[in-house]
């Protein structure tokens, strides 16, 4: 079976991983750490990061720094990943689900201002397959009515707004690094902090709710309890193979970019001629090649094509069951219709992307349905 994803080895990883074990240092915050976050300070021209064990987690850290009470709302898309959701959930958030757009599963930001209340605190957006959000409409809304901007840049990495890196724009992003991500650790996240009121806390946060991290800059001369927090460091081995994926970072998205470009324009006319639709591209947005998929006709089509496609050995997938009107979720949502959330739900079909793909192969499949 011609897999849907594949985790990518650029080589470096074990020789890194040995170095870890030999320098005799593996929990978190150590040397390969220290690279991993100079890596996205030195090219990202972010302030701080902090790695964490998942974007789960960076998220769960984005919603303590943020102090998120019961009662308080948060608004974020109803088509995302659960994580998005549940970080502000534990908190005992309200949650408001907003709509995609028309043109793009990523949020509808004219949907937002309809739902900010006096008790929204903040907005979460998710650049959905690294297409940004518009920003601008979003941070404007944040900044009218006080309220935070949270980045879930998940997929993300590498990808801009208006030339800005994603999950630097707004007061936190977040990033994962699990196997299905364009850069990956088997699991593996970041907390990119962007306002410099948070700094000292995450710290605090991400090293159990102790001030360990200043104790070992010599800052302080013993740590302790300060305030809540958890485990939320990755340790050293998962660091040290990050860093060799992060070196290689131009590599990888240099051919994933150039498969997805070789999945468009070879799908062109076959879409076309299936009424089925390419992925779109704001101009304010760039593509990082992390995810290639279709909107197919209706929900009859995609079933279709994925026994299609299997049949010839191709595995493809659709996710998202919308959240609003997810079982946990359906009983605690307003009612309102998210439209092309569902539409999304029922229609998007993601096709195999992973550095080692033979695309050719999956397009000739691809063009020999429907003739
Ligand atoms: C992958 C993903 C997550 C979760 O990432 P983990 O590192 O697995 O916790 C969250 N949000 C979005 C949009 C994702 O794609």
């Amino acid at each position: 079976m011609n897999p849907f994803n594949k985790p990518y080895l650029s080589g470096k990883e074990l020789h890194y991983i040995e170095d870890a074990v030999k320098r005799g240092k593996l929990s978190g915050d150590g040397y390969y750490t220290k690279k991993c976050h100079d890596f996205f300070i030195t090219n990202y021209g972010v302030k701080k990061v902090l790695l964490t064990t998942s974007c789960t987690d960076a998220l769960e850290m984005a919603s303590l720094l943020l102090d998120i009470k019961p009662g308080d709302e948060v608004i974020m898309p109803s088509y995302t990943f659960v994580s998005t959701a549940n970080a502000f959930e534990l908190r005992g958030a309200t949650i408001k689900f907003v709509d995609s757009r028309k043109d793009h599963p990523g949020m509808d930001e004219q949907l937002i201002a309809s739902l900010i209340t006096p008790k929204t605190k903040a907005i979460v957006v998710v650049h959905y397959a690294g297409v940004a959000c518009n920003m601008d409409v979003i941070k404007e809304l944040a900044n009218k009515h006080d309220l935070f901007v949270v980045e879930d840049a998940a997929q993300a990495i590498d990808s801009y707004y208006k030339g800005k890196p994603l999950g630097s724009i707004g007061h936190l992003g977040t990033f994962s690094f699990h196997e299905t991500k364009n850069i990956q650790c088997g699991e593996g996240g970041l907390l990119m902090i962007n306002d410099n009121r948070f700094v000292k806390r995450a710290e605090i946060l991400w090293e159990k709710g102790t001030n360990r991290s200043a104790f070992f800059r010599g800052e302080i001369d013993k740590y302790g309890w300060v305030d809540v927090g958890s485990s939320f460091l990755p340790s050293e081995l998962n660091a040290a193979y990050l860093f060799a994926q992060l070196e290689s970072l131009k590599n990888i998205q240099e051919q994933r970019k150039n498969l997805w470009q070789h999945y468009f324009e070879s799908l062109t006319e076959w879409t076309k001629a299936n009424q089925i639709q390419l992925p779109f591209v704001p101009n304010f947005a760039t593509n990082n090649g992390h995810m290639f998929y279709l909107i197919c006709k209706n929900s009859e089509q995609r079933a279709q094509l994925i026994a299609y496609l299997k049949n010839q050995n191709i595995l493809s997938v659709f996710h998202y069951i919308s959240l609003h009107s997810s079982p946990y979720f359906l009983n605690k949502h307003d009612g309102r219709i998210l439209p092309m959330s569902e539409v999304y739900t029922d229609r998007l079909l993601r096709l195999p992307m992973y550095y080692e793909l033979d695309v050719n192969h999956v397009i000739n499949v691809l063009l020999s349905y429907g003739e």
